[in-house]
């Protein structure tokens, strides 16, 4: 199970199916036990559009006679509580003398279940319980007893069998929480020191959707596409491709990927004009840099390191002498600045970046889990 998205957030897996099932097995078995030798028929109230499923996977383990009515009571706008109760749309049955259980999917002020139950009264039911499938101890203030509680959550905002946000994620089986602690990585670093060959460990183990903006740029060349052919002539001469193409390309993944806890930036951002419009971004999405990880060699074993990848990969801007030299200006002019950047920022950790592949990892790993 990994991160869903609807809308503008991301949620991360909080109570799966299994648990769920097993908690409404055993509050259908106490409501069961109560109601067993009834000889009226009870009514479950079902409070949409929240509790549709809760109501449902109840109402098939109890194993007395009852029925169902539905009402639309309203309280939630986007992801916060408003405390005021909203649309109410009447019931679609009566419960004038009948015993009632209201169903809910999660109570949190009680407001709502404070309503219903006093609608219940002037509605002539001749007792009233409450069964909720979640509910917020530390947000219930009401005096109001609930009779059934199938599970306790602390005050999250939650989406998933029957909840939503705005709309969306009331079919998820799973029930997700707001994960407003999307994490934003840079790795940093002069070409050559190494970020590339750490970044997919680091990715896979911190569950991290890596962005390499030259690999992104040279997928663009190899498929020929406008962009490519634009880029291409700045890359192989080691220059830098204008700024509004990389932040293009990252606000698109940014908008797009799904399933991660954050993201690796692998070769962004390389000027401070870039630096500034990530903090855009982020700002947008009400965030900030988390960390910046810069893995430093000394600019002497730049050359060497590119030259033994160019024996590797083939990539055409590690083929000539005047290439690598030209980047290694470029960082030193354009994108070497962003260690002050980053440092004034409190976000920047420096790696030693020589030694061994396994030495290098163990460094980022102690470190990124100390972020
Ligand atoms: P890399 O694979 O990170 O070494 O990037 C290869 C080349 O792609 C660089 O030398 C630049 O020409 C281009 N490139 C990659 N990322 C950026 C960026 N953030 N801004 C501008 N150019 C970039």
């Amino acid at each position: 199970m990994g991160n869903i998205r609807l809308h503008d957030k991301s949620f991360r897996p909080f109570i799966d199916n299994d648990t769920i099932e097993k908690a409404i097995d055993k509050v259908a078995a106490r409501i069961n036990a109560d109601y067993k030798d009834s000889e009226d028929i009870p009514v479950l109230l079902c409070v949409l559009n929240g509790s549709i499923l809760f109501t449902a996977e109840l109402m098939k383990r109890l194993n007395f006679k009852c029925e169902i009515v539905c009402v639309k009571l309203s309280s939630y706008v986007g992801t916060k509580s408003t405390g005021e109760v909203r649309d109410i749309i009447g019931m679609t049955g009566s419960v004038n003398g009948r015993r009632v259980i209201i169903v809910e999917d999660i109570i949190d002020s009680g407001k709502t279940i404070a309503n219903l139950t006093k609608m219940m009264d002037s509605s002539g039911a001749t007792e009233t319980r409450i069964c909720t499938m979640l509910l917020k101890p530390g947000c219930y203030k009401l005096d109001l007893s609930i009779d059934y509680v199938a599970m306790e959550i602390p005050d999250d905002f939650i989406v998933g069998f029957g909840l939503d946000y705005d709309g969306l994620g009331r079919n998820f089986k799973d029930i997700y929480v707001l994960d407003e602690n999307m994490r934003y990585y840079i790795l940093f670093g002069p070409p050559g020191a190494g970020k590339g060959t750490q970044a997919a460990s680091m990715a896979e183990r911190f569950n991290l959707c890596h962005i390499s903006t030259g690999d992104l740029l040279r997928g663009e060349m190899a498929s020929g596409s406008e962009l490519g052919l634009k880029a291409k002539a700045l890359i192989e001469a080691g220059e830098l491709v204008p700024d509004e193409i990389v932040e293009g390309m990252i606000e698109r993944k940014f908008d797009t990927v799904e399933g991660y806890s954050g993201f690796l930036l692998d070769g962004f951002p390389r000027t401070t004009a870039q630096a500034e419009a990530l903090d855009k971004m982020l700002a947008k999405r009400e965030t900030k840099v988390t960390g910046v990880v810069s893995l430093m060699i000394p600019d002497g074993m730049i050359k060497e390191r590119i030259k033994h990848r160019a024996a590797i990969e083939g990539r055409a801007d590690d083929a000539s002498d005047e290439t690598i030299s030209n980047r290694i200006k470029t960082y030193h002019e354009k994108t070497e600045p962003l260690v002050e950047y980053y440092k004034a920022a409190g976000v920047y950790n420096e790696i030693d970046g020589t030694g061994t592949i396994e030495e290098v990892r163990g460094r980022v790993n102690s470190l990124m889990e100390s972020l």
